[in-house]
């Protein structure tokens, strides 16, 4: 395989809070190839956003940085000056957020923020800058972009405000896309209509993404790669068709087994993970998922679990799993 495009590895960032450390994103590694869309899942305080915030180096204070390494290329992010990775930041890897009315300035035009960001990255001139919205606006989708460059954000639907973060976002053509749940504050129609732009975009500039997300069915519609996180760890780490045709975690079960599928009859129960995740504030040793898993042992309160390779292809971290593949083969651990 060729050089990923990025490499995190063991990162850690933490929050020092009055009644401990939250360790919201704790000894994550994975890898992101050129081309490729890597879907982060996991449920709400999972880490998923933490870690997008940590590649941008966007992380404010009680939160840190506190071990591992984010390599961009050859560059190590995690040693850059601040107005070094401001350069980076919207130039080399471009980030979508989740509200698109909050990420832009209500008191700025359309126009002047897709202008501004062109020019802060490439030097353009202002007309050059102009014509460049313009044709970043056509190419996500806004009708009669020429009229809406005066326009304010308020004067933009949610899906339309979104379109303009993918368009500064794009402007110049990032190596790195990082898309935070970029469709949840949208109605469900549009949620499909910002999908797919996203995908198209994506395939026409060649550039990788990382897409965060809860949802399982725009995992399937959009992955090349799949890192499942819980309670700030990964627990799972594959290739898109391995984990959806031979999940081995059992909270990567857990999730597939609570979503309906086309071959579900009527009469058939939407299982649910029972619990809820912990906050992990100084979290004791031992697997996070212990409390709501069905294949607990008395090894998963003791000791963290190890990665293991399995034999189906995927990445899991996971007591279960490696009596598993100790005992030959996927076993208990594989697809009903
Ligand atoms: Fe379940 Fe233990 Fe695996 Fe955690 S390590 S997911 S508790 S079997």
């Amino acid at each position: 395989m060729s050089e990923p495009v990025l490499s995190v590895r063991g990162l850690k960032t933490h929050f020092r809070l009055r009644t401990g450390t939250l360790k919201a994103v704790d000894g994550l590694s994975f890898e992101l190839q050129a081309g490729r869309v890597l879907c982060i899942v996991g449920e709400s305080g999972s880490g998923k956003s933490v870690t997008a915030q940590s590649i941008m180096r966007l992380i404010e204070l009680p939160g840190r940085i506190v071990d591992g390494d984010i390599t961009f290329r050859d560059q190590d992010l995690l040693a850059l000056t601040e107005h070094e990775m401001e350069d980076l930041r919207g130039n080399r890897i471009g980030m979508i957020f989740q509200d698109p009315m909050t990420s832009l300035n209500p008191v700025f035009t359309i126009g002047e923020q897709i202008v501004e960001t062109i020019i802060a990255h490439t030097g353009a001139s202002r007309e050059q800058a102009r014509a460049r919205a313009v044709e970043l606006m056509r190419l996500v989708g806004i009708p009669e972009p020429e009229g809406r460059l005066s326009d304010y954000p308020h004067q933009f639907s949610g899906g339309m405000r979104q379109r303009v973060l993918i368009a500064i976002a794009i402007a110049c053509e990032p190596d790195i896309l990082i898309a935070d749940e970029p469709t949840t504050a949208l109605d469900v129609t549009i949620q499909a209509q910002i999908l797919r732009l996203l995908s198209d975009i994506q395939k026409k500039l060649g550039s990788a993404m990382i897409l965060i997300t809860h949802d399982l069915g725009v995992v399937s519609a959009m992955a090349d790669e799949v890192l499942v996180m819980y309670s700030g760890r990964m627990v799972e780490y594959g290739d898109v068709k391995t984990i959806f045709r031979n999940p081995r975690h059992p909270y990567t079960l857990g999730l597939l087994d609570s979503i309906i599928k086309l071959d579900d009859s009527r009469e058939s129960e939407l299982r649910s993970i029972s619990g809820l995740p912990p906050i992990p504030i100084d979290p004791p040793p031992g697997c996070a998922f212990r409390d709501r898993c069905v294949k607990a042992m008395d090894i998963c309160g003791e000791q963290d679990p190890p990665w293991i390779e399995t034999a189906t292809g995927s990445t899991a971290v996971c007591h279960a799993v490696e009596a598993d593949e100790a005992g030959g083969g996927p076993g208990a651990g594989a697809a009903p």
